[in-house]
């Protein structure tokens, strides 16, 4: 489900003409919708609401402020990956009980900063990390909660860059040292080990992987339990799939009936931590036609936004559906939707059949609310595009686009230039 809908021949997010966010705030830009992101915050909450989850919703897919007060005002906490996630989080006053920190590589700065912000726990990702989380609490005399990120050691259905738990990936920690971990405890005075965590990878449309997983994780829960071994939290992390083309995604519903029996046995506070599946189909990315080129062999639809705005296509081979915002007869060509920026790899789609527009049309790119705008950067000095926010028949710009001002902020030639 999404708001994103055609009226009259025209596409809107929820009561607002597209062309009207145009007008007003000039292409590229993302635009959001309040009511998906309720609606699939909600579906989740409902379809777990027999254990009551604590649901932290995957800061690193989407930040604009908009979506995250919009969370908060759920209940929602927050699975951060950097400090300056934190800082965000706190600023639209999120509980600190319900955000956990995920991330290989956490600075000292970062590990301080969140335990003074008393968050829930710290997902921990090795032994040095484990050691540094347990110096640092010892200093700053606090006895902060961890979670062992695991790595179970299965591979989840997806494109190779956003599998994530196996152990050919940096990520988590495997079962043996992990139980190794639990029965030195003592070697970590200062840490609290209360629960277990895994996030298998993103993306993810059945439910197999994440059922592989969790089996592993609650028969490894068990060695814990007979080794004398009590946890709080059991973190079963993110990665549900999202419709971008033709994908058949489980349900939240679907895949709430597929986990709970095994969640329920483990009797322990879950935490998931949702990212696309919440915001994923919650936001577009619109852009204008500049020009239409035809080198004889192949049509090339040149857009205003380039890969610098939406990288998904370029890194991941994302698809993305492409729609014109002003529905069209026009004939239908096959042709590549691309970007200005000086790269072979700045592109939104290949060989796409879609209507022979004209310069200064408005085209609609699809599902790009997660790890769209967060990925975006100024590469061939483009400043970022404005995210806007609709709720109802209201919009407002939540951020605006960059100035050149803004893309040289601090910037100077060093004196012994001068
Ligand atoms: C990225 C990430 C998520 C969110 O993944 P989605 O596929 O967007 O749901 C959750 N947890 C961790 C640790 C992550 O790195």
């Amino acid at each position: 489900m999404h708001d994103f809908l055609f009226k009259k021949g025209e596409l809107y997010c929820e009561d607002v003409p597209i062309r009207a966010i145009a007008q007003k705030v000039g292409t590229p830009f993302y635009v959001y919708s309040h009511h998906t992101i309720v609606d699939h915050f909600t579906k989740i909450q409902k379809a777990f609401a027999q254990i009551d989850p604590i649901i932290c919703f995957a800061m690193k897919s989407n930040s604009n402020l908009a979506v995250l007060k919009t969370l908060v005002d759920l209940g929602a906490g927050f699975d951060i990956v950097s400090v300056g996630e934190l800082k965000k989080a706190l600023l639209v006053k999120a509980d600190p009980k319900k955000i956990v920190f995920a991330s290989v590589g956490k600075t000292e700065e970062e590990i301080a900063t969140a335990m003074k912000a008393g968050i829930l726990f710290f997902n921990v990702e090795s032994l040095p990390e484990l050691a540094e989380i347990n110096r640092i609490a010892k200093r700053l005399r606090k006895k902060p909660k961890v979670a062992i990120r695991v790595n179970p050691d299965v591979s989840a259905v997806t494109h190779e860059k956003i599998t994530t738990g196996t152990l050919r990936k940096k990520f988590g920690i495997d079962l043996k040292t992990t139980r190794g971990i639990f029965k030195n405890r003592r070697k970590y005075p200062n840490l609290e080990f209360s629960g277990l965590h895994i996030h298998i990878g993103s993306q993810i449309v059945t439910k197999e992987p994440f059922i592989n997983a969790i089996q592993k994780l609650i028969e490894f829960i068990e060695r814990l339990r007979h080794d004398g071994t009590q946890l709080e939290y059991l973190d079963i992390g993110g990665g549900l799939g999202i419709i971008y083309k033709d994908e058949k995604p489980q349900t939240a519903q679907d895949f709430a009936n597929a986990v709970l029996p095994y969640l329920e046995k483990a009797g322990l506070k879950v935490v998931l931590e949702p990212g696309r599946f919440i915001v994923g189909n919650a936001g577009i990315f619109v852009t204008r036609v500049l020009y239409l080129k035809d080198n004889g062999l192949k049509k090339f639809l040149i857009v205003d936004g380039g890969m610098n705005d939406l990288i998904r296509p370029a890194l991941y081979d994302a698809y993305h559906e492409i729609v014109p915002v002003k529905e069209t007869k026009a004939l239908r060509k096959k042709m590549d939707v691309v970007g200005p920026i000086c790269e072979s790899g700045d592109f939104f789609a290949h060989d796409r059949e879609l209507p022979v527009l004209k310069k200064g049309d408005l085209l609609a790119i699809m599902s790009a609310g997660a790890y769209g705008y967060v990925m975006s950067s100024n590469y061939n000095i483009r400043g970022r595009v404005p995210e806007i926010f609709v709720k109802g028949n209201q919009f407002e710009i939540s951020k605006p686009r960059e100035s050149f001002k803004d893309l040289i902020r601090g910037e100077r030639i060093p004196t012994f230039l001068n």
